[in-house]
């Protein structure tokens, strides 16, 4: 992925691609001291680009750090580098973390560096198929679990890399008392008779898509609910759907020996979310 033509914003210049390097010292790396963000750019806009400016905001700060560009500056390179690469649909990642001007586990004094790369990125799944993850979602009181932390994903890696071992998409993920928490890096719902089901985000990332999805299905009148669901409860769903940045709407199609179809309610929402984003400039 280094290897290419192009330019990434880093510290508030455009570095040509190849050249956008840290120290191997860096803190970041050695201690997770990292956090980043997910965003997608459609027709040139990206979406919902201040709540994931305000995402990397927060998660700095529950690492402990102050991300040094605001909102509206962050907002603003992630345009100026669309631009430049010449980019009207693509993936934009930023992240922030702790340089290499200080070892050990602390590091008060380290430089809090901030870099965006944009790429064009098509379908994140394609006939998506669960099997159950290696690893589950850490309690509340046991990780930052509300960041969008670099350290958090060690789980995911583990946990889809074992998932593509045995032939599936990625992992289920459940959390640490036992219920169905999210994939390794995707929101999860089950459609019951009618209703849209889907975890209460009490120790996993609230994404950003899960909300506008639930939205969009409170539009269609569609009643959805927010809570503990047991790993057992899949096997009556009649469709199963994820939700993220990458991923936008996918179809399940399997958890470990159980199949779905590609129903109703997810088609409708797949439809509504491709409108909001690629619609019109409403899309905000
Ligand atoms: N959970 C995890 C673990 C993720 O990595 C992501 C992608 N950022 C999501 C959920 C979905 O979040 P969003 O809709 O904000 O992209």
């Amino acid at each position: 992925f280094d290897d290419r033509d192009g330019f990434i914003w880093m510290n508030g210049e455009m570095v040509p691609w190849r050249e956008a390097k840290i120290h191997v010292l860096t803190h970041g790396l050695h201690y997770g001291s990292c956090v980043f963000e997910g965003e997608r750019c459609y027709n040139g806009k990206v979406f919902k680009s201040t709540e994931h400016s305000q995402r990397l905001i927060d998660s700095g700060r529950i690492l402990g750090f102050e991300v040094p560009y605001s909102v509206e500056e962050l907002n603003a390179a992630k345009d100026a580098l669309i631009q430049k690469m010449g980019f009207k649909n693509c993936y934009v990642r930023p992240l922030a973390w702790r340089g290499s001007e200080q070892m050990g586990v602390s590091a008060q004094k380290s430089r809090i560096n901030v870099a965006i790369a944009v790429w064009e990125w098509g379908a994140y799944y394609s006939d998506l198929r669960l099997t159950k993850a290696v690893y589950d979602r850490p309690a509340p009181n046991t990780a930052p679990v509300h960041a969008k932390a670099a350290g958090l994903y060690m789980i995911c890696t583990i946990s889809k890399h074992a998932a593509e071992a045995k032939g599936f998409g990625d992992a289920l993920m459940l959390d640490y008392r036992g219920y169905i928490a999210e994939t390794t890096g995707a929101n999860i719902f089950l459609v019951k008779n009618g209703e849209i089901h889907t975890p209460k985000p009490d120790c996993f990332l609230n994404g950003i898509t899960r909300r506008t999805v639930i939205d969009l299905a409170r539009k269609r009148g569609y009643e959805v609910i927010e809570r503990h669901i047991l790993p057992d409860e899949v096997r009556d769903a009649q469709e199963i759907f994820v939700t993220g940045t990458a991923a936008e709407v996918t179809p399940v199609r399997a958890i470990d020996d159980l199949s779905y179809q590609v129903g109703p309610v997810t088609r409708q929402l797949m439809e509504d979310f491709h409108n909001l984003t690629r619609g019109d400039a409403k899309a905000a």
